[in-house]
């Protein structure tokens, strides 16, 4: 296969800078300066990252077909590249869910008849009394109610069955079952749902954490209060890491009208003003380790029936430009959150290598343009839900490019 050159700004962890990158069978050779005649090259408005991934989405495709009018795999992974997003790890929450060897290689290979560029990362879920599988895979615990019986009523249930995953890498879902219980009648969605569910939720999980030595992330966090408690507990050398939200750094409790509160329905719930300015502080220090997005293809139709979620895989990139342009992110930063850490958290689940501008790691990459403004529009969108809570919107950056594997799939050519 003939090698593509890509040349412009380079931006990893480790710094920014003018280059090129050479790409062989899908993998990439070599990273540096004069590898030869570009085949495609990016000008100064333009960051070369490698592959983006988003480690929290919810494609719903599975066995049952029951949820296959939100999105189907092919969809999702659609939504991925327009967005930027090269991979994608899918949470278990299905009708039929992956909580065992036989369950999940039946996902697996639903995933593999899509014959979709984007790599999937699955999910097994963790329910009462389920064990781990034969295999590593990455597990998701859900506290409090999702879709159906994955999930726990009680602090002492969850403890009963995580005893058996000793050791594996768990993702929880922090809201307190029995505080949501005791919050079911307040008025609105937020209040239903108040920090103090994640707050208890997160103490529960870290103390999991310690005595069955999981290696843990905290999904979707919200609460700025409990960010000390994820630095105590890594001062303490456990080994735990969060995800944080567009929809938690862009939109707060202010911002909710009784017109738009069918959109800004999610759990855990919109925060506090005060909130929303933690948790991007903590994406910009360090305290929070992804931009995961939580992704969520409910329907119009079920928004309005009081479907919780968002959809924003579409929009990964624009978003990201939001954040280099608007909120003060270096490169450096955003290649940490959107395609370092992301790509270590699945690389330790998979035969390649994710997320770094190195030679050996697979030949994906995004690239953002900065200067070209992206206004969401209901009609470019490429999820099956068909709605953006970014509508009307406009991005200070767009998608230019993105390579999968060394052939390009995404982005005009000279963009
Ligand atoms: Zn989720």
């Amino acid at each position: 296969m003939r090698a593509v050159i890509v040349e412009g700004i380079l931006a990893d962890v480790d710094g920014v800078r003018p280059g090129q990158v050479r790409i062989e069978d899908g993998r990439i050779a070599a990273v540096g300066a004069g590898l030869g005649t570009p085949t495609d090259v990016f000008g100064d408005d333009c960051l070369v990252f490698a592959g983006m991934g988003d480690i929290h989405i919810h494609a719903r495709e599975d066995v049952t077909g029951r949820d296959a009018h939100k999105e189907t795999f092919a969809t999702a992974a659609a939504a991925a590249l327009h967005g930027g997003v090269v991979h994608v790890a899918d949470m278990p929450n299905n009708p039929a869910a992956p909580v065992d060897d036989a369950t999940y290689a039946v996902k697996e290979r639903l995933v593999a008849a899509a014959g979709v560029d984007v790599a999937f990362t699955l999910y097994a879920g963790i329910g009462p009394g389920t064990r781990p599988l034969s295999r590593e895979v990455p597990y998701k615990a859900y506290m409090g109610p999702s879709v159906g019986d994955l999930f726990f009523r009680s602090a002492e249930e969850l403890e009963a069955t995580l005893a058996a995953y000793r050791g594996r890498s768990v993702s929880f879902h922090c809201e307190d079952p029995v505080l949501l219980e005791k919050h079911r009648d307040a008025p609105t969605h937020e209040e239903r749902r108040p920090a103090e569910c994640e707050l208890n939720a997160t103490d529960l999980a870290l103390r999991l954490t310690e005595k069955y030595d999981l290696t843990t992330k905290l999904c979707h966090y919200s609460v700025g209060a409990g960010l000390a408690a994820i630095r105590a507990a890594r001062a303490r050398g456990l080994r735990v890491t969060a995800e944080v939200t567009p929809h938690h750094v862009f939109f707060d409790t202010a911002q909710i009208t009784d017109a738009n509160r069918p959109w800004m329905q999610m759990n855990p719930p919109l925060r506090s003003p005060a909130d929303r300015a933690a948790l991007l502080e903590a994406l910009r220090d360090g305290t929070a380790d992804y931009l995961a997005t939580d992704h969520a293809p409910h329907t119009a139709a079920e928004k309005q029936r009081g479907a919780s979620g968002q959809p924003h895989l579409d929009t990964y990139g624009p978003f990201v430009t939001w954040l280099l342009r608007d909120r003060g992110f270096t490169p450096e930063r955003v290649a940490a959150i959107c395609s370092a850490n992301p790509g270590e958290f699945v690389n330790a689940f998979r035969t390649d290598r994710h997320g770094r501008l190195l030679p050996g790691y697979v030949g994906s990459l995004t690239v953002l343009n900065l200067r070209r403004p992206t206004a969401v529009r209901r009609e470019e969108l490429r999820s099956k839900c068909g709605w953006s809570p970014f509508e009307g919107f406009t991005f200070p950056g767009s998608v230019a490019a993105v390579f999968m594997r060394g052939r390009r799939v995404f982005g005009e050519p000279g963009a």
